[in-house]
Formats: structure tokens, C-alpha cells, sequence
């Protein structure tokens, strides 16, 4: 038997503004859409089929915008359908009763072509295993067909899922094992794996340890094991046990995760995760991030550029004011500014003569995504008044084993 080669191509294919590429036949696309805080994840299969498991978070939950509404603030993962020109759903997965999970799918359903006009979403089928969520809106949608799981299942024997269910996919329930009522408890949420041929993808929701001990007492290691791991509960230390990601031996890993937000992702998780090899993609990193795959080999997809790194011009824009006009004399000190398309891991700021003479540097400049200044108050590294002149101001950004430089050019005039 040939041995599977999986190839893994530099992210330098992206795709930007959210928008997916048209797949070519026979590919999958599994993307962890970036909803900020919550999970949404967008399977479109082989023959063209459109999944979500879970749609991330919306603040308003009965009065969602119609498509022709002037003042427009859709939530984000109905942006992205729309993006994506995606107005079909052909199944979705509530996995739990978190708010996080489940309003942005009820804001799909409640979606409107205009005020009080037809649905501008088809959503086939609704699959969970316990909800009391408001999914009152599921009442104006004659067209789906609601399909309760639990551990076990085999979405391919489902009789109400024919048609609706890609045959060029496998599909399995692995938790949870019994209904709970309501599935506000994250233990109660609906983990599931989907394979097409060598490429297999685990989806945990916000699964913990106990679920995961459950699952590897439950199932073999095979069906366990997976090319893709959406990492459980935002990349939380009460899920990823080193025990069950030694199983899983994902090879790309998505957290889906708001910079920073309740402290996650936990950094302990990430070492483990990252100690077993696996590509970590984040969406507050890397915005929509997944993979692209013909079921044999795949190739990571992410729509926003690392640090600094926009397209194929590598410069972080950097500017400085007030940067005074001729005949203007400088203020006691001015901002430099840089902005960032993503967190950084270290950014180093420079003031150099033109020959290139470093006049004064920090290292540790603001790292966060977005604009970040420093304020310079015309001084040398010893403390002493810089002398009239042109400097050059550069910006010197490292991402993982990338580094991108910016410069601009500024002008001290003291009278
Ligand atoms: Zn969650």
C-alpha cells in the first residue's frame, strides 16, 4: 500500500475577507469560521453540501436584520454566509445549550429576506441531542427536518438524513452517551467525527476531561485518531487531556477563540498540543482557519495573514507624527506608530541615522493586534537631545520563524 502523503503548504494561498475559494469537485473544505467569542464551524463537503456545527454567538436573539436593511449588523457567522454566497444549509449541529454555540444558528433561522419576507436561509435539517434553546424560529421553517443523535449514531444509517448526508463521508457520534434534558453542561454536548476516505476531522464542542475519558473507554483509538482536532471548549485546561490528544495525534488543531478573552487559550493546552506535533491555527490569529482536502492529501487554509505580512508586501505600516513640515520645529516628543494585522510575538522598534547609526530601540513594543504606538522624546539611548536631522524609524516584527520589517522616515527640527 502506498503510504498517504499529506502535504502541508505554507498558508500562502489564503483567502481573504472571509470569502471560501470555489472548491474543485471532490474536494472538502472544514473551516473554523472567526466568530470572536464562540464556535461556528463550516463543513462544505465533496458534493457541495453546506454543514455547521454550532454559529457562534449574536447579541440580539428575535430581531435579526432583514438582507435589505439599510442599517446592516448581521451576526458574524450569517456575514460569512453571505460572504460566501451560502443562503443553504443543508444540516446543522446544535451541540449545546451555550449562547456561544447556538444564538448565531437561531439568527440563521430567523433571517429574512426582507422585514417580514420570506426566509433568506433553506436549513434542511437540525441535528442535536439535547436543546431547550429558543429555536422558535425552526417553527417558520417548514423545510427541515429536526434529527436527535446520541453516542453511537452513524450519520450515514440515518433514514432521515438520506439526501441530506454527503455518501462520500463517514459520520459518528461519540458523545454524549445518554440525553440530559437541557445541555447548558458542556458534558452534554454533541461530539462527532466526520472522515472522508484518509482524512478524518473530530469535532469536541466544548467537551471535558470526563467526556473524553468516556470516549476513549467508549471507541477504539482508530476511531478516534484524526488528521483535524477542533480543539474542545476554546482551548480551555478542563478539556485536551494529554491522555486523549495522544489518542486524537491531530496533525492541524483550530481553537476557536477571542484574543484573549477569559484568558483563553490556556497556555498549558497549547503546549500540549503543540508537543504532539500538531499545526495550531487560531482564529483570533489567523481569522477563518481549517483545511482544504481531496480525502488524501490537504492543505491549510487561513483568510488573514500572520503579523504584518499583507500579501506579498511584507511591511507593517509605520508612521510617525507630529513629524513636522519644513520650517516647523518638533514638540518635545512625537508617536511612532505601527499597526498589526494579528498578535505579534515580539516587535522591536528602531531610530536609526541614514547611514544606519541605531540612535535608540525598544524591544518589547506592543505585540497586539491592530495600531500600537510608542512615544519617543527625541533622545538617544544615553538620554541626550538628538541632533537636527533626517532619522529613519523601523519596525521590526517576528511571527513564529517570519520576520517583516517597516520604515518611515521622520524629521527632527529643534530651533
Ligand atoms: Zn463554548
Amino acid at each position: 500500500m502506498i503510504p498517504v502523503r499529506r502535504s502541508l503548504f505554507a498558508a500562502c494561498c489564503l483567502l481573504f475577507l472571509g470569502v471560501v475559494s470555489p472548491l474543485d469537485a471532490g474536494e472538502m473544505k472544514v473551516i473554523a469560521v472567526n466568530v470572536g467569542v464562540g464556535d461556528a464551524i463550516h463543513i462544505q463537503t465533496p458534493s457541495g453540501k453546506n454543514y455547521l456545527i454550532d454559529g457562534g454567538d449574536t447579541s440580539a436573539i428575535t430581531n435579526f436584520p432583514a438582507l435589505d436593511d439599510a442599517d446592516q449588523d448581521f451576526c458574524p457567522i450569517v456575514k460569512y454566509l453571505l460572504d460566501n454566497n451560502i443562503r443553504t444549509i443543508d444540516m446543522m449541529v446544535i451541540t449545546h445549550d451555550d449562547g456561544d454555540h447556538y444564538k448565531g444558528l437561531q439568527a440563521i433561522l430567523g433571517t429574512k429576506v426582507t422585514s417580514g419576507g420570506a426566509n433568506a436561509f433553506k436549513v434542511y435539517s437540525v441535528v442535536y441531542a439535547s436543546t431547550t434553546s429558543d429555536l422558535t424560529k425552526l417553527s417558520e421553517h417548514p423545510e427541515t427536518t429536526l434529527v436527535r443523535v446520541l453516542s453511537g449514531i452513524r450519520f450515514e444509517n440515518v433514514a432521515a438524513l438520506s439526501g441530506i448526508w454527503d455518501t462520500a463521508l463517514t459520520g459518528l457520534v461519540l458523545s454524549p452517551r445518554t440525553y440530559t434534558g437541557s445541555s447548558s453542561s458542556n458534558s452534554g454536548a454533541v461530539v462527532m467525527r466526520i472522515k472522508y476516505d484518509q482524512v478524518s476531522c473530530l469535532f469536541t464542542a466544548d467537551a471535558e476531561t470526563a467526556d473524553e475519558t468516556t470516549m476513549m473507554a467508549d471507541y477504539a483509538a482508530s476511531e478516534l485518531s484524526s488528521t483535524v482536532l477542533k480543539v474542545a471548549h476554546h482551548g480551555s485546561r478542563t478539556g485536551s487531556s494529554e491522555t486523549f490528544l495522544n489518542v486524537v495525534k491531530p496533525k492541524v488543531a483550530l481553537i476557536s477563540v477571542a484574543g484573549n478573552a477569559y484568558g483563553l487559550p490556556d497556555a498549558e493546552v497549547v503546549k500540549r498540543i503543540s508537543d504532539t506535533g500538531a499545526t495550531i491555527l487560531r482564529t483570533d490569529q489567523r481569522g477563518n482557519v481549517g483545511i482544504v482536502t481531496n480525502g488524501i492529501n490537504y492543505t491549510i487554509s487561513a483568510s488573514a495573514n500572520p503579523v504584518g505580512i499583507k500579501g506579498v508586501s511584507a511591511d507593517p505600516n509605520v508612521h510617525v507624527y507630529p513629524n513636522p513640515a519644513p520650517g516647523k520645529t518638533n514638540p518635545a516628543s512625537t508617536k511612532i506608530v505601527y499597526d498589526l494585522t494579528g498578535l505579534a510575538d515580539s516587535v522591536k522598534v528602531s531610530v536609526l541615522t541614514p547611514t544606519g547609526d541605531l540612535v535608540r530601540e525598544w524591544i518589547d513594543g506592543t505585540t497586539m493586534q491592530g495600531s500600537n504606538y510608542l512615544t519617543w522624546d527625541l533622545k538617544n539611548g544615553m538620554g541626550e537631545n538628538v541632533a537636527n536631522g533626517l532619522y529613519i524609524v523601523q519596525v521590526e516584527v517576528k511571527v513564529g520563524a517570519g520576520t517583516v520589517y517597516g520604515h518611515t522616515k521622520m524629521a527632527v527640527l529643534r530651533k
